[in-house]
């Protein structure tokens, strides 16, 4: 038999796995695998900013359920890269950081960018590992990605020495490994079902609350169906958003605060009680509220609330045994309930508080006037991708989404810089759809340069920048003094737009409502990337909010 290099027994080893997409940037020692990976008929990205490529990897692993891979360079490579891992960590996705590293016979010798990167990258890993043989490889990335994808998701990482990247081996050498399936759906201990639907039976105010743990299980049939059923109301977290259509009448969303400090029995679907979700405590939750907690991870039960009933297994599978078990005896929500009654008003009374700022045709525009005007002209198929302080916030609640896994923003890890890694991953995973990446302008300025690659590939993302010249609150002028300019504010005005201009994307700076609907309608309809650039009020923000949105 043949030579084979270490490169393509890595490329073959992860096309074997299901591993179809890699982001990265090539450079000493990586660089064959790029070049292994497409021969291996894997997707290659070549992308501009390491930290985008290895956040475009961890949302590949999310949308598809196999992880992405991120490839970086040594060093500094990695230590970019973790950024990515970190926020998988934080997310709970799949994905595969690829670092490069010093040849195996120059440890400790302070090599060209030798660094403790397997200890580094160990932090935010359910898995990490160093190849020393080139007949294992296969047995370390099957080991990778099978960790990746069981049990709670998250992140892993190969550190790949020069020696071995760039070594070859006699092809009948090497260990391949056969596929790794798909993760088991596990189901919850029947006697645990039968008590969680003793405690929602007796609940006179029940909430379901949808996570990205049942988007990421694909339970979207088996959530419709149960709430259906039962017409229990139901809160979508951010990215939980879309299991359940955004526009469906038992949605809560519009009443969120009410319908969580109100709830007495909260059934959470692969939705941790962390910060997002205040913790699960009062103020912000009623005192006495019983937590029906379903979630693959058995350690996550009881986190900060003490679990009424915990029902560890996968989501889709768990949500099917809670609807069998009532096919016979029925629970219904009646329309007509208090609970039903009073959620159906706090709605009102919300949503009759932005309609005015969704309705304001003055110039220049507020977020929600922005915000409504994407909402009516996206697909409703859109994968919306959104980051920013009030642009993501404000986001939430007025760009709709119908469909499981099409929105990506900020997530647990609240890391700004996501959105276009995120947007370029989205739309090669869904050639088929429409990505819109609606950004704030600061949060757009961390990876801005990724307009490029989105124009190489041709990716039809609208870029949408709400600009308001500043991190957070709006600034109308940077002062006199340019040594001392305020610290949150940029530059006034900015043409972000033309940046993607000098790479064939077209761009559009709009400042009133007229403007951007037609603009809008154009940039929605081009097949190349584009860039629209708003220029709000900088006086602009959110309706005024009850609670501060971080529970101290
Ligand atoms: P959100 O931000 O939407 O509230 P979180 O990231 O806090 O969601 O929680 C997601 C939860 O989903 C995690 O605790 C994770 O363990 C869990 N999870 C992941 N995969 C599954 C699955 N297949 N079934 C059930 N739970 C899952
Ligand atoms: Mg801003």
């Amino acid at each position: 038999m043949a030579d084979i290099n270490g490169a393509t027994i890595i490329a073959r080893s992860l096309k074997a796995q299901g591993v179809e997409f890699i982001f990265g940037i090539g450079g000493f020692p990586v660089i064959p695998i790029p070049f292994a990976a497409q021969a291996e008929g894997i997707r290659y990205i070549g992308m501009r900013n390491e930290q985008a490529a290895s956040y475009a990897a961890a949302a590949v692993g999310y949308l598809t359920g196999r992880p992405g891979a991120c490839l970086v360079v040594s060093g500094p490579g990695v230590v970019h890269g973790i950024a990515g891992m970190a926020n998988a960590w934080s997310n709970c996705w799949p994905m595969i950081l690829l670092g490069g590293s010093c040849s195996t016979y120059q440890e400790g010798m302070g090599a060209f960018q030798e660094a403790p990167q397997l200890e580094t990258a160990q932090v935010y890993a359910k898995y990490a590992a160093r190849p020393d043989r080139l007949d294992r490889l296969p047995f370390y990335v099957e080991q990778a990605v099978r960790t990746s994808i069981q049990g709670r998701p998250g992140a892993v990482y190969l550190d790949l020495p020069d020696d071995i990247i760039a070594g070859s081996i006699d092809e009948d050498a090497v260990k391949w490994m056969p596929p790794c399936p798909d993760p088991q759906r596990p189901e919850a201990d029947p006697a645990d079902v039968s008590r969680a639907i003793d405690v929602l039976r007796k609940a006179e105010r029940p909430l379901v609350i949808v996570g990205k743990g049942a988007a990421y299980s694909r339970a979207e049939a088996e959530v419709r169906s149960f709430i259906d059923a039962t017409q229990i109301p139901f809160l979508p977290t951010p990215m939980g958003k879309g299991v359940m259509p955004d526009d469906h009448p038992l949605s809560v969303a519009p009443g969120r605060s009410f319908a969580l400090q109100n709830a007495d029995v909260v059934l959470t679907l692969g939705a941790r009680l962390n910060w997002i979700l205040h913790f699960g405590l009062p103020p912000r939750f009623h005192e006495d509220v019983k937590v029906i907690q379903v979630d693959i991870h058995g350690e996550e039960i009881g986190t900060n609330v003490p679990a009424e009933v915990g029902l560890v297994g996968d989501a889709r599978a768990v949500i099917a045994q809670l609807s069998a078990a009532i096919r016979s005896e029925p629970i219904t929500v009646a329309a007509d309930t208090p609970w039903r009654k009073e959620l159906g008003i706090k709605i009102e009374e919300n949503q009759l508080a932005v309609q005015a700022m969704m309705d304001d045709d003055s110039a220049p525009m507020g977020y929600y006037r922005v915000l409504r005007e994407i909402h009516d002209l996206s697909p409703r198929d859109s994968i919306i991708c959104a980051e920013g302080a009030n642009t993501m916030d404000i986001s939430r609640t007025v760009l709709h989404n119908y469909e499981a896994r099409h929105r990506l923003d900020a997530g647990t890890f609240g890391t700004m810089g996501v959105g276009l890694g995120q947007a370029i991953a989205a739309a090669v995973v869904h050639p088929d759809k429409k990505v819109v990446c609606v950004e704030g302008d600061s949060a757009f300025g961390f990876s801005g340069m990724e307009v490029e690659t989105a124009c190489r590939y041709r990716l039809p993302i609208t870029f949408v920048v709400i600009n308001n010249n500043g991190i957070g609150q709006g600034y109308e002028d940077l002062g006199d003094d340019p040594a001392n300019s305020p610290p949150l504010a940029y530059t006034i005005d900015a043409r972000y737009e033309r940046v993607i201009e000098g790479f064939g994307g077209k761009g559009y700076c709009v400042r009133t409502p007229d403007e951007l609907g037609s603009v809008l309608k154009e940039a929605l309809a081009d097949p190349m990337p584009n860039v629209v650039n708003v220029l709000i009020d900088p006086k602009a923000s959110r309706k005024p909010q009850k609670f501060t949105w971080l529970t101290q």
